[in-house]
Protein backbone atom coordinates (compact mmCIF):
# COMPACT_ATOMS: atom_id res chain seq x y z
CA UNK A 1 0.00 0.00 0.00
CA UNK A 2 1.28 3.21 -1.00
CA UNK A 3 0.43 6.98 -0.98
CA UNK A 4 1.66 9.81 -3.02
CA UNK A 5 0.35 13.75 -2.23
CA UNK A 6 1.35 15.65 -4.98
CA UNK A 7 2.52 19.45 -5.43
CA UNK A 8 1.85 19.36 -0.91
CA UNK A 9 3.14 23.24 0.65
CA UNK A 10 5.65 20.89 3.01
CA UNK A 11 6.43 21.80 6.15
CA UNK A 12 8.83 19.26 7.92
CA UNK A 13 9.92 20.86 11.00
CA UNK A 14 13.00 19.04 10.95
CA UNK A 15 14.99 22.42 11.33
CA UNK A 16 15.30 23.40 14.96
CA UNK A 17 14.66 27.54 14.95
CA UNK A 18 12.54 28.37 11.68
CA UNK A 19 10.32 26.28 9.29
CA UNK A 20 10.88 27.12 5.62
CA UNK A 21 7.99 25.35 3.77
CA UNK A 22 9.18 23.63 1.01
CA UNK A 23 7.17 22.29 -2.61
CA UNK A 24 7.08 18.37 -2.47
CA UNK A 25 5.64 15.02 -3.96
CA UNK A 26 5.59 13.01 -0.68
CA UNK A 27 5.32 9.37 -1.09
CA UNK A 28 4.55 7.00 1.58
CA UNK A 29 5.30 3.03 1.33
CA UNK A 30 4.13 0.69 4.08
CA UNK A 31 4.18 3.14 7.32
CA UNK A 32 7.24 5.25 6.52
CA UNK A 33 7.85 8.32 4.60
CA UNK A 34 10.38 7.17 1.99
CA UNK A 35 10.31 9.90 -0.56
CA UNK A 36 10.30 14.05 -0.25
CA UNK A 37 10.31 15.00 -3.88
CA UNK A 38 11.10 18.65 -3.96
CA UNK A 39 12.23 18.68 -7.81
CA UNK A 40 9.82 15.55 -9.32
CA UNK A 41 12.82 13.64 -10.25
CA UNK A 42 11.67 10.55 -7.94
CA UNK A 43 8.51 10.81 -8.30
CA UNK A 44 7.88 8.85 -11.67
CA UNK A 45 9.90 5.89 -10.10
CA UNK A 46 8.07 5.95 -6.69
CA UNK A 47 4.87 5.54 -9.48
CA UNK A 48 6.39 3.03 -11.03
CA UNK A 49 7.25 0.66 -8.03
CA UNK A 50 3.84 1.05 -6.39
CA UNK A 51 2.09 1.13 -9.25
CA UNK A 52 -0.22 -1.88 -8.47
CA UNK A 53 -1.37 -0.06 -5.01
CA UNK A 54 -0.87 3.36 -4.65
CA UNK A 55 -3.45 6.08 -3.86
CA UNK A 56 -2.45 9.15 -5.50
CA UNK A 57 -3.74 12.64 -4.25
CA UNK A 58 -3.84 16.13 -5.50
CA UNK A 59 -2.42 18.12 -2.32
CA UNK A 60 -1.93 21.60 -4.10
CA UNK A 61 -3.38 24.28 -1.80
CA UNK A 62 -2.65 21.88 1.33
CA UNK A 63 0.21 22.01 4.02
CA UNK A 64 1.23 18.82 4.75
CA UNK A 65 3.23 18.60 8.01
CA UNK A 66 3.73 16.10 10.56
CA UNK A 67 1.12 14.54 12.67
CA UNK A 68 0.24 16.67 16.23
CA UNK A 69 0.83 14.90 19.55
CA UNK A 70 -1.27 15.24 22.49
CA UNK A 71 1.63 14.37 25.21
CA UNK A 72 -0.81 14.59 28.27
CA UNK A 73 -4.80 14.10 28.00
CA UNK A 74 -7.77 11.72 29.72
CA UNK A 75 -9.52 10.90 26.76
CA UNK A 76 -12.38 9.26 28.34
CA UNK A 77 -13.28 12.28 30.30
CA UNK A 78 -15.13 13.44 27.24
CA UNK A 79 -18.15 11.82 28.94
CA UNK A 80 -18.51 14.67 31.51
CA UNK A 81 -17.28 17.54 28.98
CA UNK A 82 -18.72 20.92 30.40
CA UNK A 83 -20.60 18.81 33.34
CA UNK A 84 -18.33 21.34 36.32
CA UNK A 85 -16.99 23.72 34.92
CA UNK A 86 -16.03 27.32 36.88
CA UNK A 87 -15.40 25.52 40.05
CA UNK A 88 -11.68 25.71 42.16
CA UNK A 89 -9.34 22.58 41.69
CA UNK A 90 -10.02 20.85 44.92
CA UNK A 91 -13.92 21.28 45.03
CA UNK A 92 -14.11 20.57 41.15
CA UNK A 93 -12.01 17.05 42.01
CA UNK A 94 -13.33 16.15 45.39
CA UNK A 95 -17.03 17.01 44.64
CA UNK A 96 -17.55 16.86 40.86
CA UNK A 97 -15.16 14.82 38.84
CA UNK A 98 -14.23 11.78 41.20
CA UNK A 99 -17.52 10.90 42.43
CA UNK A 100 -18.84 10.59 38.96
CA UNK A 101 -15.51 8.87 37.97
CA UNK A 102 -15.97 6.16 40.60
CA UNK A 103 -19.22 4.92 38.63
CA UNK A 104 -17.63 4.55 35.45
CA UNK A 105 -18.10 1.38 33.58
CA UNK A 106 -15.49 -0.30 30.90
CA UNK A 107 -18.34 0.24 28.48
CA UNK A 108 -18.50 4.09 29.65
CA UNK A 109 -14.86 4.27 29.38
CA UNK A 110 -14.41 2.75 25.81
CA UNK A 111 -17.33 5.11 24.19
CA UNK A 112 -15.65 8.33 25.92
CA UNK A 113 -12.17 7.05 24.44
CA UNK A 114 -13.92 6.41 21.11
CA UNK A 115 -15.43 10.44 21.10
CA UNK A 116 -12.08 11.72 22.01
CA UNK A 117 -10.04 9.34 19.97
CA UNK A 118 -12.67 11.27 17.10
CA UNK A 119 -12.42 14.38 18.30
CA UNK A 120 -8.30 14.39 17.89
CA UNK A 121 -8.21 12.55 15.06
CA UNK A 122 -10.25 15.68 13.26
CA UNK A 123 -7.90 17.48 14.75
CA UNK A 124 -5.04 16.23 13.28
CA UNK A 125 -3.53 14.53 16.52
CA UNK A 126 -1.83 11.25 15.15
CA UNK A 127 -0.69 10.49 18.64
CA UNK A 128 -1.89 10.90 22.02
CA UNK A 129 -0.41 10.34 25.55
CA UNK A 130 -3.53 9.28 27.76
CA UNK A 131 -3.38 8.84 31.68
CA UNK A 132 -6.54 7.28 33.59
CA UNK A 133 -8.25 4.01 34.61
CA UNK A 134 -9.16 0.74 32.57
CA UNK A 135 -6.45 1.92 30.45
CA UNK A 136 -6.62 -1.20 28.31
CA UNK A 137 -10.20 -0.09 26.89
CA UNK A 138 -8.76 3.28 25.83
CA UNK A 139 -5.31 1.06 24.28
CA UNK A 140 -8.63 -1.38 22.31
CA UNK A 141 -10.07 1.83 21.09
CA UNK A 142 -7.19 3.45 19.99
CA UNK A 143 -6.07 0.18 17.61
CA UNK A 144 -9.70 -0.12 16.20
CA UNK A 145 -9.71 3.79 15.44
CA UNK A 146 -6.24 3.36 13.65
CA UNK A 147 -4.49 6.46 16.06
CA UNK A 148 -0.95 6.24 17.96
CA UNK A 149 -1.15 5.77 21.83
CA UNK A 150 0.85 6.12 25.03
CA UNK A 151 -1.58 4.45 27.37
CA UNK A 152 -0.73 5.40 31.21
CA UNK A 153 -2.74 3.39 33.78
CA UNK A 154 -3.08 5.60 36.50
CA UNK A 155 -3.47 4.80 40.15
CA UNK A 156 -4.36 7.28 43.14
CA UNK A 157 -5.08 6.67 46.71
CA UNK A 158 -8.37 5.24 47.61
CA UNK A 159 -8.04 3.39 43.97
CA UNK A 160 -5.44 1.34 44.02
CA UNK A 161 -7.54 -1.64 42.97
CA UNK A 162 -7.23 -2.77 39.11
CA UNK A 163 -3.92 -0.44 38.53
CA UNK A 164 -1.73 -3.69 38.55
CA UNK A 165 -3.77 -5.90 36.52
CA UNK A 166 -4.50 -2.91 34.12
CA UNK A 167 -0.91 -2.37 33.73
CA UNK A 168 -0.25 -6.13 33.03
CA UNK A 169 -3.40 -5.83 30.32
CA UNK A 170 -2.46 -2.57 28.70
CA UNK A 171 1.28 -4.30 28.05
CA UNK A 172 -0.38 -7.56 26.48
CA UNK A 173 -2.57 -5.10 24.12
CA UNK A 174 0.54 -3.45 22.92
CA UNK A 175 1.90 -6.40 21.84
CA UNK A 176 -0.66 -6.87 19.28
CA UNK A 177 0.17 -3.86 17.84
CA UNK A 178 3.03 -1.12 17.35
CA UNK A 179 0.97 1.55 17.58
CA UNK A 180 0.21 0.96 21.55
CA UNK A 181 3.10 1.73 24.20
CA UNK A 182 2.83 1.86 28.05
CA UNK A 183 3.86 3.79 30.75
CA UNK A 184 2.66 4.01 34.27
CA UNK A 185 1.14 6.84 35.79
CA UNK A 186 0.84 8.35 39.60
CA UNK A 187 -1.78 10.64 39.55
CA UNK A 188 0.17 13.18 41.33
CA UNK A 189 2.88 13.31 44.61
CA UNK A 190 -0.19 14.95 46.84
CA UNK A 191 -2.91 12.12 45.73
CA UNK A 192 -0.64 9.25 46.21
CA UNK A 193 0.88 7.87 49.63
CA UNK A 194 4.78 7.04 49.76
CA UNK A 195 3.99 3.68 49.66
CA UNK A 196 1.63 3.67 47.07
CA UNK A 197 4.01 5.89 44.94
CA UNK A 198 6.95 3.44 46.30
CA UNK A 199 4.75 0.09 44.66
CA UNK A 200 4.13 1.86 41.67
CA UNK A 201 7.82 2.42 40.99
CA UNK A 202 8.18 -1.54 41.23
CA UNK A 203 5.75 -2.05 38.90
CA UNK A 204 7.60 0.38 36.38
CA UNK A 205 11.13 -1.59 37.22
CA UNK A 206 9.49 -5.21 37.04
CA UNK A 207 7.94 -4.79 33.64
CA UNK A 208 10.36 -1.70 32.42
CA UNK A 209 8.19 0.82 32.07
CA UNK A 210 8.39 4.15 31.83
CA UNK A 211 6.37 7.41 33.77
CA UNK A 212 3.73 9.82 33.27
CA UNK A 213 2.46 11.88 35.97
CA UNK A 214 0.87 15.45 37.25
CA UNK A 215 3.95 17.58 39.03
CA UNK A 216 3.68 20.27 40.82
CA UNK A 217 0.34 21.97 39.08
CA UNK A 218 -0.54 24.39 41.91
CA UNK A 219 0.44 26.52 44.82
CA UNK A 220 -1.70 23.98 46.82
CA UNK A 221 0.30 21.12 46.26
CA UNK A 222 3.58 22.39 46.61
CA UNK A 223 2.43 23.51 50.40
CA UNK A 224 0.95 20.01 50.83
CA UNK A 225 4.28 18.06 50.00
CA UNK A 226 5.94 20.95 51.87
CA UNK A 227 4.02 20.29 54.85
CA UNK A 228 4.27 16.34 54.69
CA UNK A 229 7.72 15.60 53.14
CA UNK A 230 9.75 19.25 53.71
CA UNK A 231 10.58 19.32 49.87
CA UNK A 232 9.20 20.10 46.36
CA UNK A 233 6.93 18.09 44.45
CA UNK A 234 9.47 17.57 41.98
CA UNK A 235 12.51 16.87 44.56
CA UNK A 236 10.24 14.59 46.43
CA UNK A 237 8.98 12.47 43.33
CA UNK A 238 12.83 12.14 42.25
CA UNK A 239 13.83 11.50 45.72
CA UNK A 240 11.84 7.75 45.03
CA UNK A 241 13.98 7.26 42.15
CA UNK A 242 11.24 8.13 39.93
CA UNK A 243 12.86 10.26 37.55
CA UNK A 244 15.90 7.75 36.96
CA UNK A 245 13.25 6.38 34.57
CA UNK A 246 12.24 7.71 31.45
CA UNK A 247 9.28 10.47 32.22
CA UNK A 248 6.92 12.68 31.26
CA UNK A 249 5.50 15.17 33.42
CA UNK A 250 2.28 17.27 32.83
CA UNK A 251 1.73 21.00 34.18
CA UNK A 252 5.03 21.79 36.10
CA UNK A 253 3.82 25.02 36.76
CA UNK A 254 5.26 25.73 39.90
CA UNK A 255 8.82 25.19 40.03
CA UNK A 256 11.85 26.46 41.78
CA UNK A 257 15.54 26.91 40.33
CA UNK A 258 16.19 23.59 41.66
CA UNK A 259 13.45 21.97 40.06
CA UNK A 260 14.09 23.14 36.53
CA UNK A 261 17.91 22.09 37.32
CA UNK A 262 16.22 18.69 38.19
CA UNK A 263 13.71 18.75 35.42
CA UNK A 264 16.88 19.09 32.79
CA UNK A 265 19.48 17.03 34.47
CA UNK A 266 16.73 13.87 34.58
CA UNK A 267 15.78 14.65 30.71
CA UNK A 268 12.08 14.50 32.27
CA UNK A 269 9.71 15.65 29.36
CA UNK A 270 7.34 18.31 30.78
CA UNK A 271 3.83 18.60 28.91
CA UNK A 272 2.53 22.07 28.99
CA UNK A 273 -1.50 22.32 29.40
CA UNK A 274 -2.14 26.00 28.82
CA UNK A 275 -5.60 25.93 29.12
CA UNK A 276 -6.21 23.76 31.58
CA UNK A 277 -3.60 25.95 33.77
CA UNK A 278 -5.70 28.98 32.82
CA UNK A 279 -9.38 27.66 33.28
CA UNK A 280 -8.55 26.15 36.79
CA UNK A 281 -6.15 29.05 37.47
CA UNK A 282 -2.86 27.13 38.08
CA UNK A 283 -1.26 29.80 37.02
CA UNK A 284 1.71 29.74 33.83
CA UNK A 285 4.70 27.35 33.77
CA UNK A 286 7.90 28.70 32.72
CA UNK A 287 7.98 27.75 29.63
CA UNK A 288 10.30 30.07 28.11
CA UNK A 289 12.31 29.98 30.82
CA UNK A 290 12.43 26.05 30.58
CA UNK A 291 13.35 26.08 27.09
CA UNK A 292 16.09 27.94 27.52
CA UNK A 293 17.45 25.96 30.14
CA UNK A 294 17.49 22.94 27.89
CA UNK A 295 13.94 21.31 29.19
CA UNK A 296 12.67 19.72 26.84
CA UNK A 297 8.49 21.13 26.88
CA UNK A 298 5.88 19.61 25.03
CA UNK A 299 2.00 20.25 24.91
CA UNK A 300 -0.98 18.68 25.75
CA UNK A 301 -4.80 19.22 25.83
CA UNK A 302 -5.41 17.64 29.44
CA UNK A 303 -8.87 15.75 30.00
CA UNK A 304 -11.70 17.82 28.22
CA UNK A 305 -13.17 18.38 31.69
CA UNK A 306 -10.50 21.27 32.24
CA UNK A 307 -9.91 22.50 28.83
CA UNK A 308 -13.19 21.76 27.33
CA UNK A 309 -11.74 20.38 24.04
CA UNK A 310 -9.13 18.64 22.59
CA UNK A 311 -7.70 20.74 19.89
CA UNK A 312 -4.35 21.42 19.96
CA UNK A 313 -4.06 24.28 18.03
CA UNK A 314 -5.82 26.16 20.13
CA UNK A 315 -3.61 24.63 22.70
CA UNK A 316 -0.55 25.92 20.53
CA UNK A 317 -1.73 29.21 20.35
CA UNK A 318 -2.80 29.63 23.87
CA UNK A 319 0.90 28.49 24.83
CA UNK A 320 2.50 31.30 22.88
CA UNK A 321 -0.15 34.14 24.02
CA UNK A 322 0.17 33.10 27.36
CA UNK A 323 3.85 33.47 27.56
CA UNK A 324 4.35 36.88 26.36
CA UNK A 325 1.47 37.72 28.41
CA UNK A 326 3.56 36.81 31.68
CA UNK A 327 7.17 37.35 30.23
CA UNK A 328 5.47 40.90 28.93
CA UNK A 329 7.52 39.94 25.87
CA UNK A 330 6.04 39.65 22.48
CA UNK A 331 9.11 37.95 21.18
CA UNK A 332 9.05 34.90 23.40
CA UNK A 333 8.14 31.52 22.54
CA UNK A 334 7.44 32.37 18.70
CA UNK A 335 5.02 30.80 16.47
CA UNK A 336 7.55 27.71 15.01
CA UNK A 337 8.43 26.96 18.86
CA UNK A 338 4.63 26.44 19.47
CA UNK A 339 4.64 24.03 16.64
CA UNK A 340 7.61 22.02 17.86
CA UNK A 341 5.92 21.89 21.16
CA UNK A 342 3.11 19.86 19.39
CA UNK A 343 5.60 17.48 17.14
CA UNK A 344 9.07 17.41 17.78
CA UNK A 345 9.20 18.13 21.21
CA UNK A 346 6.61 15.54 22.27
CA UNK A 347 8.17 13.15 19.64
CA UNK A 348 11.49 13.44 21.69
CA UNK A 349 9.54 13.04 25.28
CA UNK A 350 8.59 10.38 24.19
CA UNK A 351 12.06 9.04 23.35
CA UNK A 352 10.78 9.17 19.67
CA UNK A 353 12.89 11.90 18.29
CA UNK A 354 13.15 11.13 14.38
CA UNK A 355 10.68 8.78 14.21
CA UNK A 356 8.28 10.98 15.02
CA UNK A 357 7.06 14.55 15.03
CA UNK A 358 8.66 15.28 11.64
CA UNK A 359 8.53 14.70 7.97
CA UNK A 360 11.63 13.18 6.75
CA UNK A 361 12.64 10.13 4.89
CA UNK A 362 12.49 7.16 7.04
CA UNK A 363 10.06 8.35 9.41
CA UNK A 364 6.61 6.68 10.71
CA UNK A 365 4.40 8.00 8.03
CA UNK A 366 1.85 9.85 10.49
CA UNK A 367 1.33 12.75 8.82
CA UNK A 368 -1.74 15.52 8.38
CA UNK A 369 -2.88 17.95 5.33
CA UNK A 370 -4.19 21.44 6.26
CA UNK A 371 -6.85 23.00 3.74
CA UNK A 372 -5.92 26.78 3.52
CA UNK A 373 -8.78 27.45 1.17
CA UNK A 374 -10.74 29.57 4.11
CA UNK A 375 -10.63 33.18 4.74
CA UNK A 376 -8.14 33.11 7.72
CA UNK A 377 -5.57 31.38 5.87
CA UNK A 378 -5.42 34.50 3.47
CA UNK A 379 -2.97 36.08 2.24
CA UNK A 380 -0.21 33.54 3.15
CA UNK A 381 2.67 36.00 4.08
CA UNK A 382 3.62 33.51 7.17
CA UNK A 383 3.07 30.12 7.01
CA UNK A 384 3.95 28.77 10.74
CA UNK A 385 2.80 32.15 11.84
CA UNK A 386 -0.46 31.32 10.31
CA UNK A 387 -0.84 27.59 11.47
CA UNK A 388 -0.22 28.48 14.61
CA UNK A 389 -2.34 31.94 15.29
CA UNK A 390 -5.11 31.40 12.68
CA UNK A 391 -5.03 27.61 12.06
CA UNK A 392 -7.93 25.40 13.56
CA UNK A 393 -8.48 21.51 13.97
CA UNK A 394 -11.54 21.93 11.30
CA UNK A 395 -8.79 22.81 8.86
CA UNK A 396 -7.48 19.80 9.20
CA UNK A 397 -8.57 17.81 6.18
CA UNK A 398 -6.58 14.51 5.71
CA UNK A 399 -4.59 12.63 8.34
CA UNK A 400 -2.23 9.30 8.00
CA UNK A 401 -0.98 7.46 10.91
CA UNK A 402 1.35 4.57 10.10
CA UNK A 403 1.01 4.76 6.86
CA UNK A 404 -3.19 4.64 6.63
CA UNK A 405 -5.38 7.50 6.05
CA UNK A 406 -7.72 7.48 9.03
CA UNK A 407 -9.39 10.98 8.00
CA UNK A 408 -10.53 11.89 4.73
CA UNK A 409 -12.33 14.91 4.12
CA UNK A 410 -12.53 15.79 7.42
CA UNK A 411 -14.42 12.99 9.23
CA UNK A 412 -12.92 9.35 10.81
CA UNK A 413 -13.11 7.01 8.21
CA UNK A 414 -15.50 3.82 9.00
CA UNK A 415 -17.28 5.65 11.55
CA UNK A 416 -20.97 6.20 12.40
CA UNK A 417 -21.03 10.01 13.96
CA UNK A 418 -24.86 9.56 14.48
CA UNK A 419 -24.52 5.91 16.47
CA UNK A 420 -21.73 7.38 18.39
CA UNK A 421 -23.50 10.46 19.54
CA UNK A 422 -26.57 9.23 20.24
CA UNK A 423 -24.68 5.96 22.83
CA UNK A 424 -22.87 9.29 24.46
CA UNK A 425 -25.95 10.98 25.50
CA UNK A 426 -27.44 7.67 26.46
CA UNK A 427 -24.33 6.93 28.76
CA UNK A 428 -24.21 9.67 30.03
CA UNK A 429 -28.40 10.21 31.19
CA UNK A 430 -27.20 6.72 32.94
CA UNK A 431 -24.20 8.12 34.75
CA UNK A 432 -25.70 11.25 35.97
CA UNK A 433 -28.97 9.16 37.08
CA UNK A 434 -26.81 6.73 38.80
ZN1 LIG B 1 -4.26 15.67 33.56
Amino acid sequence: MALLFRNATTLTMTAPTEGHPLRANVGIEGNRITMIDATGERTAEFVKRNADNLTDIDAQGQILMPGLINLHTHAAMTLMRSYADDIPLMTWLNDHIWPLEAKLTTDDITLGARLGIAEMLEGGTTTFADMYWDEAAVARQAIEMGIRTVVSPCFVDGRMEGFESDVVECVTVAKECDRVSVRVAPHAPYSCSKANLQRGLEVCRELNLAVHLHLSETDDEVAQIAAKYGCTPVEFIDSLGYLDLPAIAAHCVKLTDRDIQILRDKKVGVVHNPQSNMKLSSGTAPVWRLQQEGVSVALGTDGTCSNNDLDMWDEMRSAALLQKVSGNDPTVLPAYQALRMATVEGAKALGREGELGIVAEGALADIILVDTSRPHFHPLHDIVSTLVYCGKAADVKTVVVDGRIVVSDGVVVGLNYTELYTEVDQHVARLIRK
